[in-house]
């Protein structure tokens, strides 16, 4: 694997017009990534990771200061996974020019973490924006753990890069809870609380996949979960899965949840 620390030098070495993935991390991986990694394996000759902890995407200081990090044992992760190169850049080079931190949202598209993170999303298109234009790559690969950030990725590139998006399934671990690199700040009693979580909006799914007219007991799941202590609700909402409106029926609804546990942030949809 050849580590890159910019991407002058990536793309001095590396021909972007040959068939080459590209996974954009934060680090700290897990599964859910290493599953991205292996589906730009499957499709293309060559994948490039990166791991850029993306400062203009973090709405609190302390969040950003205490993100997972281990660049060591990611590498050898992705040597192990023989990905043909990483990008490990630094902040300096991705926003030259501070303009480019940010990129507006329409305010249609300010619900869930686009409303309770404000400027969130704004990072997540700023960094991909500057990741496209310098490396412009012809595939790249997100998790539909990450949903709403897919489908305004989605949206944003859509006229503006000649780039296949692909998407890549949730991949869960124990509890049937969503890996994250944030669940190492965890405890074992924290991971048993996302757990019940987890399987409660399962349920729940479950029954109005049977019954749409289920919804109604909403209420009652976020009460039941809102009781757990040191558990807090951001939102937890049922949203169409194509545009987020408010306007689904029983072939086309996601569950969406942000909630901290024990101070974690985290997000969820089923
Ligand atoms: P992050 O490092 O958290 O910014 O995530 C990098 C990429 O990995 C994003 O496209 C995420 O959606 C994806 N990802 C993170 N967790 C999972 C997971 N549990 N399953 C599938 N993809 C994931």
């Amino acid at each position: 694997m050849i580590i890159f620390k910019s991407i002058n030098t990536l793309n001095k070495e590396v021909n972007f017009k040959a068939n080459i993935g590209f996974v954009p991390t934060m680090g700290a991986l897990h599964k859910g990534h290493i599953s991205l990694i292996k589906s730009s394996k499957k499709i293309c000759k060559k994948t490039l990771v990166s791991i850029f902890i993306n400062p203009s995407q973090f709405n609190k200081a302390n969040d950003f200061k205490n993100y997972p990090k281990n660049l060591k044992k990611d590498i050898a992760i992705l040597k192990k996974l023989k990905v043909d190169y990483l990008l490990a850049p630094k902040v300096k080079e991705i926003y030259r020019n501070k303009k480019n931190s940010k990129i507006k949202l329409k305010k249609k598209d300010k619900v869930m973490c686009a409303l309770y993170r404000p400027g969130h999303f704004e990072g997540v298109l700023a960094v991909i924006n500057q990741f496209l234009i310098k490396i412009k790559p012809k595939h790249i690969f997100f998790g539909e753990k990450d949903y709403q950030q897919l489908l305004l990725i989605k949206k944003f590139v859509k006229n503006k890069f000649k780039i296949t998006i692909h998407n890549c399934p949730t991949i869960r671990g124990k509890g049937n809870i969503a890996l994250s690199s944030r669940n190492v700040l965890l405890s074992n009693t924290d991971i048993k609380k996302s757990a019940y979580i987890a399987n409660l909006i399962l349920n729940f799914k479950r029954n109005m996949k049977r019954d749409i007219l289920f919804k109604k007991h909403l209420k009652n799941i976020i009460y039941k979960i809102n009781n757990i202590k040191k558990i807090k609700i951001e939102y937890l909402e049922i949203r169409n899965k194509i545009n987020l409106s408010k306007n689904y029926n029983r072939n086309n609804f996601k569950i969406f949840i942000a909630y901290y546990n024990n101070k974690v942030r985290l997000i969820d949809n089923y």
